[in-house]
């Protein structure tokens, strides 16, 4: 894994939200982007060579709108930025990790993603994402 690509944050409003991280960041977002199949509203800030998503349900039966029912507002998922996402879909399978979704997707920001259930990674959802040509 190269690096820490983004940390995802579950939010209630979207646009509170982007005007709370811009003032922590003091930054604005550079981009926002719906994703229809995930049920998501994002927006991104980049921090040096971070970034924070923001994610807002976009309907009642989100996995956000359900996360945010249970748990509240905050952290979501930790992604992380992988060189060969197929190769690494193999190996970790291989460690006993388990990948929610075995063929990628397309993610917000232009990526392929997959995600690793919580329950084999001490309760942290994990995205792996690459950067799609
Ligand atoms: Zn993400």
């Amino acid at each position: 894994m190269n690096k820490i690509e983004h940390i995802g944050i579950a939010v209630k409003d979207l646009t509170t939200s982007n005007e709370l991280f811009s003032k922590l960041l003091n930054t604005s977002p550079y981009k926002n982007e719906t994703v229809a199949n995930e049920g998501v509203t994002t927006s991104f800030f980049k921090i040096g060579e971070s970034k924070i998503e923001l994610l807002e349900a976009t309907h009642s039966e989100s996995p956000i709108a359900k996360f945010i029912e249970k748990k509240g507002e905050g952290i979501h998922h930790i992604a992380y930025e992988v060189s060969d996402i197929y190769a690494e879909i193999q190996r970790l399978k291989a460690e006993g990790f388990i990948v929610l979704n075995e063929i990628p997707k397309k993610g917000a920001d232009n990526k392929l993603v997959i995600f690793l259930h919580p329950k084999s990674t001490n309760g942290v959802l994990i995205e792996l994402c690459q950067e799609m040509n």
